[in-house]
């Protein structure tokens, strides 16, 4: 490792993801040590900009975990003292051979692997892979490139985009990100499914009736409508995010957790599936909206879209797979902006599924309906996992209710502040659930009690902070790990799925179910679960 050098560079480093992902997650990466040990991060992008400003730029979005904090700040000073900065022009072979002299100074003569993160817009793609590729590639180590979504926009473009990438890389050098990927949840998806005995006999067409994969966000294009305009829901999260968790959930069981045994099983599955079809469909847009007072603004009067749009701001689909496991049973996906879930106020994803479950039916008079059970993973916010199980209400008689078996990440898993001794006033005491000062409630969760034990000098088992799925992906892309990155087939196959179903929305101009900003999207979306005997679950969580 001592003869080794690796040098990141982020193109596109004046951008919002690379200043509030792509570095950050870095930084993480440094304070944990998982970067080796002689390593540099260049930014690169149009903006005139010294290193020094760089520094200044990132430095306001780097944060320490709860739970770290410890030499934060020397650790944040060292890493800040490893970027730098090359300001030049996309399609500048020049340039790029000028950034290419930059980093062999750094690199000073060591074997060198280098890493290119491209955090820009798609149609520039071509030429910063073009020019890195001619100019500024490793001579000695590896090279590899990460490439942010949209990879096109149907499956022609998508595929020009591959074979124009394919002249300058091989297959093995591109790392097609798709973040959803990286989220804890989803990488647990396959550890619930396969080391869990009691699933894996229950997941296929005998046990479960329907998968239900949910995205909703509480907040519209709010002026960054331009670039949302022209893709849409459906390809912006359906097509990738949601399709992805979907294979990782229907496939077969892999070979093995090779990267390669895990994505041929995810293409087969994907390629299992029917392509969309209109009557299978919903799309929705978000309209203006007056609640308590306040005025919602409609996704057309963003400035930044045209007046008379009807991209889908809002879609529901019921997809199939034709295999003998899931034969019959519908995959119903949902994904909306500006939906009345308000949760961290970010990106509101989830996806659950619900077992009907044969086996526990039993009559017990009017309960009889509600003898299934149902699985959540809710991805974010407040990430958790719970079974709806039918229990017994204590008492005499005899009733069922529902309840859930649930493990809830902040509960089982996260640090606070307060639990942190440090941040624990002196005067802090318990009474039952609630955790007071002498003036304060500080704490009225049932989740903190396990957590006390900190307080108390107990051990505590996991006393982490969950990684950021950017995290996890560059990790695996600087270790060459590509499980969790998008293979070109696997690509090919989920634009099929959907290409066909966008040019038909685009030829015969079908226009959106208009629906209000805060709602719960187009009433047409109950209609097509109902076609199924399906009622849209809400991912559970607390409301504001
Ligand atoms: P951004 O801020 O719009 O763009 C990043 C940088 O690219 C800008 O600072 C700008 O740098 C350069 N740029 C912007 N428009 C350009 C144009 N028309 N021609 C040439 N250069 C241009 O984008 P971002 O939000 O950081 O996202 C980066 C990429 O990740 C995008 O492709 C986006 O689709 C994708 N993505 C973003 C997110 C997110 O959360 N933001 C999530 C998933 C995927 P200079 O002007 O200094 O050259």
């Amino acid at each position: 490792e001592a003869l080794s050098t690796l040098s990141i560079t982020v193109v596109g480093a004046s951008g919002d993801l690379a200043k509030k992902k792509i570095f950050p997650a870095l930084f993480a990466l440094y304070y944990e040590d998982c970067l080796p040990k002689n390593f540099i991060v260049f930014g690169y992008a149009r903006t005139k900009l010294t290193d020094e400003e760089l520094r200044n730029i990132i430095s306001t979005t780097l944060t320490c975990r709860i739970d770290k904090r410890e030499n934060c700040k020397d650790k944040m000073e060292q890493f800040l003292k490893r970027c730098f900065y090359h300001s030049g022009e996309y399609n500048s072979v020049e340039n790029f051979a000028e950034l290419d002299s930059k980093l062999k100074k750094k690199e000073a003569g060591k074997l060198s692997n280098r890493l290119f993160y491209l955090s820009i817009p798609p149609n520039i793609f071509v030429d910063v892979v073009r020019c890195a590729s001619m100019k500024a590639s490793s001579a000695n180590g590896w090279t590899r490139v990460i490439v942010e979504k949209p990879f096109g926009r149907d499956s022609e473009s998508s595929a020009e985009l591959t074979r124009c990438l394919k002249k300058y890389l091989t297959e093995d050098q591109i790392f097609r990100i798709d973040h959803y990927l990286g989220k804890e949840l989803v990488e647990n998806l396959s550890v619930l499914r396969f080391s869990n005995l009691i699933f894996e006999p229950l997941w296929s067409r005998n046990y479960i009736r329907n998968v239900q994969f949910i995205f909703s966000e509480d907040f519209g294009t709010e002026g960054r409508g331009g670039y949302f305009d022209n893709y849409g829901i459906i390809r912006d999260i359906m097509q990738n995010h949601l399709l992805q968790i979907l294979a990782l959930f229907a496939m077969e069981t892999p070979v093995s957790l090779d990267a390669e045994d895990i994505r041929n099983e995810k293409v087969k599955v994907l390629r299992s599936m029917k392509p969309l079809e209109l009557e299978d469909v919903i799309i929705g847009q978000y309209k203006g909206h007056n609640k308590g007072g306040r005025a919602y603004p409609g996704y057309t009067d963003d400035s930044t879209v045209p007046k008379n749009s009807i991209t889908p701001t809002f879609a529901a689909a019921a997809l199939f797979i034709n295999n003998a496991r899931w034969d019959g049973v519908p995959f119903l996906m949902k994904a909306g902006k500006a939906l009345h879930r308000k949760r961290c106020g970010l990106e509101n994803p989830g996806q659950r599924s619900e077992f009907s479950s044969d086996t526990f039916q039993r009559n017990f008079g009017t309960d009889l309906d509600k003898a299934t059970n149902e699985l959540v993973l809710r991805v974010q916010p407040d990430e958790a996992i719970y079974l709806k199980i039918n229990n017994k209400v204590p008492g005499l008689g005899m009733r069922l209710d529902r309840s859930d078996l649930n493990l809830l990440y902040r509960a089982r898993f996260y640090d606070y502040p307060w639990q942190n001794k440090d941040f624990l006033p002196e005067n802090a005491y318990l009474t039952g659930f609630n955790l007071k000062s002498k003036d304060n409630l500080l704490s009225e969760t049932p989740y903190f009690l396990p957590r006390f034990s900190h307080c108390m000098n107990l051990r505590l088992r996991y006393p982490t902070e969950i990684p950021d799925a950017y995290e996890r992906l560059l990790l695996d892309a600087i270790a060459g790990e590509r499980r969790l990155f998008i293979r070109s087939d696997e690509l090919d196959a989920a634009w099929s799925l959907f290409t066909p179903l966008l040019k038909e929305l685009e030829a015969k101009k079908i226009a959106p179910e208009l629906y209000p900003y805060g709602s719960r999207g187009p009433v047409g979306a109950h209609y097509l679960a109902a076609k199924y005997n399906v009622r849209w679950g809400d991912l559970g969580g607390e409301d504001d």
